[in-house]
């Protein structure tokens, strides 16, 4: 199947900037990928941030600093209060690991999620019907915490799925001061950044509205993030609207990337995402992405497995396949 007519290719747009912006993704800057070899920094303050080099640090930080002042706060917060962050259940992780946990699972899969959240747009007939100004919406994504396999803790595998809720950002905001006080805090605090992610779209005429995304956990801290969300490919112009089905090939598919830790990442800017796993490098907690199947979306194989079933099994078996190739 050539490329632009794969059902997910419709979700992707080459070059789009929210793709990859994490560990070894692009500066939240200017933009540039980390190369492999290449070492981004996280910003010292909030652990969060990823730059290329001091110079773009140094130029985000007016956009950055609320964000990471209010993080920083947080976490000594939380460092001074061990009964505060003490799992919530016998086995758990304590918060402060969550937190951690939720970051690289939340950035390693980045580009499942933006997949996921325009198909969920599309099955409530476009991002210009569901994203407007009179009503702000949240997308809510309840996650349940995965204790670690014996290789350890697998960053893309710390979390399982099962779906995703649109809500208006009013009830969402209502709740949280409820029952999380310092969450609509963290709110308040990322509007300058969620200003600046709004702004690099600004010159997309496609580009309708960041979507803010609160994760949350079952136990533990919940995490916002910000995912730009573009009409097109919605039936404006020569494009025709992806049927139901495609559509919720669509939503199934991202599921079952996130459900199996299979990891999408562009081998270069302009390319398509391919899927590839997380592999934990010696004995430390290092792990690095690896490609699995680089010609997935050509391959007869994914095109002849129609159903869910189908392709659940397809996808373990070309991962199981790159792990022994891996281990060889
Ligand atoms: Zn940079
Ligand atoms: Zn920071």
């Amino acid at each position: 199947m050539p490329i632009e007519t794969h059902p997910l290719q419709t979700t992707f747009r080459p070059g789009d900037p929210s793709l990859l912006r994490n560990k070894q993704g692009r500066c939240r800057k200017c933009d540039k990928a980390q190369t492999p070899g290449e070492k981004f920094r996280f910003c010292k303050g909030c652990n969060v941030a990823i730059y290329c080099s001091e110079e773009c640090q140094r130029a985000h930080w007016e956009h950055h600093k609320p964000l990471c002042q209010y993080q920083q706060e947080n976490t000594a917060f939380f460092q001074s209060h061990p009964e505060v962050i003490a799992p919530t259940e016998p086995g758990m992780p304590n918060i402060l690991e969550m937190q951690l946990y939720l970051r690289d699972f939340t950035e390693a899969h980045r580009p499942s999620f933006q997949g996921l959240l325009h198909a969920k747009m599309l099955s409530m007939g476009g991002t210009k019907k569901v994203l407007t100004k009179e009503n702000p919406q949240v997308c809510l994504i309840p996650l349940k915490y995965r204790p670690p396999g014996p290789d350890g803790v697998n960053p893309a595998l710390t979390f399982s799925y099962s779906n995703c809720v649109m809500l208006p950002r009013a009830r969402v905001l209502a709740d949280a001061a409820e029952h999380r006080p310092r969450f609509l805090e963290a709110w308040e605090k990322s509007a300058e950044s969620r200003a600046h992610v709004a702004a690099t779209f600004g010159n997309d005429l496609d580009f309708v509205d960041i979507l803010p995304v609160l994760f949350a956990p079952h136990h533990g801290p919940a995490q916002f993030g910000y995912f730009p969300q573009y009409s097109g490919f919605e039936g404006d112009g020569l494009e025709r609207p992806p049927s139901r089905e495609v559509i919720a090939a669509q939503l199934d598919t991202y599921a079952m990337f996130i459900e199996l830790g299979i990891v999408l990442r562009q081998p270069s800017a302009t390319a398509a995402p391919i899927p590839g796993y997380m592999q934990k490098i010696g004995d430390g907690k290092k792990w690095e992405w690896r490609a699995m199947w680089t010609n997935w979306y050509s391959d007869p194989e994914w095109t002849r497995a129609k159903t869910s079933k189908d392709r659940v099994r397809l996808f373990k078996r070309k991962l199981a396949e790159a792990q022994r190739r891996e281990a060889s």
